[in-house]
């Protein structure tokens, strides 16, 4: 006699359900096991396509696939909006999304808050005294709703936890660390007298040129201690590879950005930043 159980054991491969489960690949399989089981039932009988469902569908929730190989059909296929709305995003760090590498350089250059020297972006030294300045007279209190009110623009701001905001009761945005969020309000004060239109700019904008002016820092915002970036590369079944980039304090270990751009567009980033990606890890700014 078969024993089912032993059986349905035996089909199973763990490294792709459970916690490992991807949805976009299961979503897709699903998919195909309704346009397959479709086909059955038109070219043979219902029967034996209702049949083709259910082995399918078993099969889809045994082993993560029923199509060898999807992992690469779906990373070529579906499109990465698409993707990225299965939420199964590889890392919980925030995506630069509104400002390229070109952009946030132009915007800070203009600003004379960075100068684009040898491919290599660096704050001015003025700008980065300002900074500091700031930073040493409201660095000793770790900034609350009013600092993240103004820093990004938005009228109705509750706070979650140390470093995590809800912006007009919906969106949750978070930093890294509190020194984190230190250094983005101190900047941000700065920024308001130097950039045209930074008023008009939207929350998650300014987030994003905070975060790249943040990756230009070599001084740790709440000890001084010389900051330490670091990149990694995030493989995923069925999604282009990214790249983490992290950086944190070497002298308290306070991490001050850990975030993740697209693979074409890592090099410009840090690049513009001056972090190596030869070996992996460099110093930063
Ligand atoms: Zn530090």
């Amino acid at each position: 006699m078969i024993d089912l159980r032993d059986t349905l054991a035996r089909l199973e491969r763990p490294e792709y359900i459970g916690e490992n489960r991807c949805t976009p690949c299961t979503a897709v399989n699903v998919v195909l096991s309704f346009a397959l089981a479709a086909a059955i039932g038109a070219a043979a009988s219902p029967f034996a396509g209702a049949l083709a469902l259910g082995v399918s569908l078993v099969l889809v929730r045994l082993r993560g696939y029923l199509i060898p190989g999807t992992p690469t059909l779906t990373r070529r296929y579906l499109p990465e909006p698409v993707l990225e709305r299965f939420g199964k995003s590889p890392a919980s760090a925030p995506t630069v999304e509104t400002v390229t590498p070109a952009e946030l350089a132009s915007v800070l250059t203009a600003a004379d808050v960075a100068t684009d020297g040898t491919d290599e972006l660096r704050l001015t030294p003025s700008f980065r005294a300002r900074w500091d300045d700031r930073l040493s007279s409201d660095g000793a209190t770790t900034p609350g709703r009013d600092a993240v009110r103004s820093a990004l623009g938005v009228d109705d701001v509750d706070r979650l936890g140390d470093a995590s905001f809800e912006l007009e009761g919906r969106q949750r945005v978070g930093w890294v660390s509190p020194a984190a969020l230190a250094a983005d309000a101190a900047a941000a004060a700065e920024l308001e007298d130097r950039i045209d239109g930074w008023d008009r700019l939207e929350a998650d904008e300014r987030r994003d040129l905070l975060t790249g002016l943040r990756l230009l820092r070599d001084r740790c915002p709440a000890c001084s201690g010389p900051v330490v970036a670091t990149t990694e590369r995030l493989e995923h079944c069925c999604r282009r590879p990214r790249i983490a980039v992290r950086a944190a304090c070497d002298a308290c270990d306070r991490p001050l950005v850990d975030l993740v751009v697209a693979e074409s567009m890592a090099a410009t980033w840090l690049e513009l930043a001056g972090v190596g990606t030869a070996d992996g890890s460099s110093a930063a700014g």
